[in-house]
């Protein structure tokens, strides 16, 4: 890119700025300097984006100061994967990877692997569980290859971002999607960027025509950029019929008195499941931040 446009992106809107000024999925404007060499003229305006907190941060900020790091943009769906043991169904990083995708208003569908491995039906209970929620779930398992044709199919001419701890399945599902894309990156540890910052590491490819798949493998954990805490109960789909009823308009569900949200979960109305994840979100929100 050239030097001065990367400054000129840099103070844009409120935003502190950004690590990764052209990201994954974006649309640019380039020209051909010479051979294989070639410059980036504009992007095009994302229609949404993934991002997270910066992790550690080379030089010091001040107080309160975070900084946002894109992930990728122009999203149709995040897929977020979930093994159903080994390692154990984590709801509490599915509820975490919702809040990232509603507050950027990206589409989130949720895949349960490793169901060969289900002695006790839980796949089914978590798939009517998010199901009611709204969200679409794939159960798969790549031994016996359930759903796996189902999730192929779902991807189709779709942008599509894949999230999971590691150890799930991903690269499996992709190998077993796709063999002959040999997409296995294989394992980049997010240890190993301590410190560095670069940008994020990730691949897009195009399976189909119109079909992309962006796989991350140096990032497992989201940390939501920019929410404050009297904003999170919107990305809980399900909190929505009651917020309003709160007795204060700042309310963030959490001690206050009269507080339709805590009802709702003492009347079985909201899962206490979600509301222990939607505590635990809150915890990681500081109260001096600035975005
Ligand atoms: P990743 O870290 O998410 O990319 O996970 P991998 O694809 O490397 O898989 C981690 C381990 O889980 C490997 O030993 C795989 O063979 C295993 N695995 C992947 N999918 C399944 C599945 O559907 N069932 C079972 N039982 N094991 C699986
Ligand atoms: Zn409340």
């Amino acid at each position: 890119m050239r030097g001065r446009f990367k400054k000129e992106l840099l103070h844009k809107k409120n935003k502190l700025s950004t690590y990764d000024i052209a990201v994954l999925g974006d649309w640019v404007e380039f020209e051909i300097i010479s051979g294989s060499v070639g410059v980036i003229n504009s992007i095009e305006k994302r229609r949404n984006y993934l991002s997270r907190k910066a992790k550690r941060l080379r030089g010091s900020l001040k107080r309160g100061e975070r900084i946002e790091q894109i992930i990728a943009a122009n999203l149709d769906t995040l897929y977020v994967i979930s093994s159903i043991s080994f390692p154990k169904f984590n709801n509490r990083f599915i509820d975490r990877i919702i809040v990232a995708a509603e507050s950027a208003n990206i589409d989130l569908q949720i895949v349960i692997n490793k169901s060969d491995l289900d002695e006790r039906n839980l796949a089914a209970e978590w798939e009517l569980f998010y199901s009611d929620l709204g969200y679409k779930v794939f159960i798969t398992s790549t031994m016996s290859n359930k759903g796996i044709d189902n999730l192929k199919n779902s991807f189709k001419g779709k942008i599509n971002l894949f999230w999971g701890q590691s150890g799930v399945g991903k690269s499996s599902l992709f190998n077993a999607m796709y063999p002959e894309l040999n997409f296995a990156v294989g394992e980049v540890s997010e240890a190993s960027n301590k410190g560095r910052h670069t940008t994020v590491t990730g691949i897009m490819k195009m399976v189909e025509k119109d079909t992309y798949i962006i796989d991350t493998p140096g990032i497992r954990e989201i940390d939501p950029y920019g929410i404050k805490k009297e904003d999170l109960g919107h990305y809980f789909v399900e909190f929505a019929e009651f917020i309003h009823s709160c007795k204060f308009n700042t309310c963030i569900h959490e001690h206050e008195p009269g507080c339709a949200v805590v009802k709702a979960v003492e009347e079985g109305k909201i899962s206490p499941e979600r509301y222990e994840s939607y505590l635990n979100l809150l915890n990681t929100i500081e109260d001096d931040m600035f975005y």
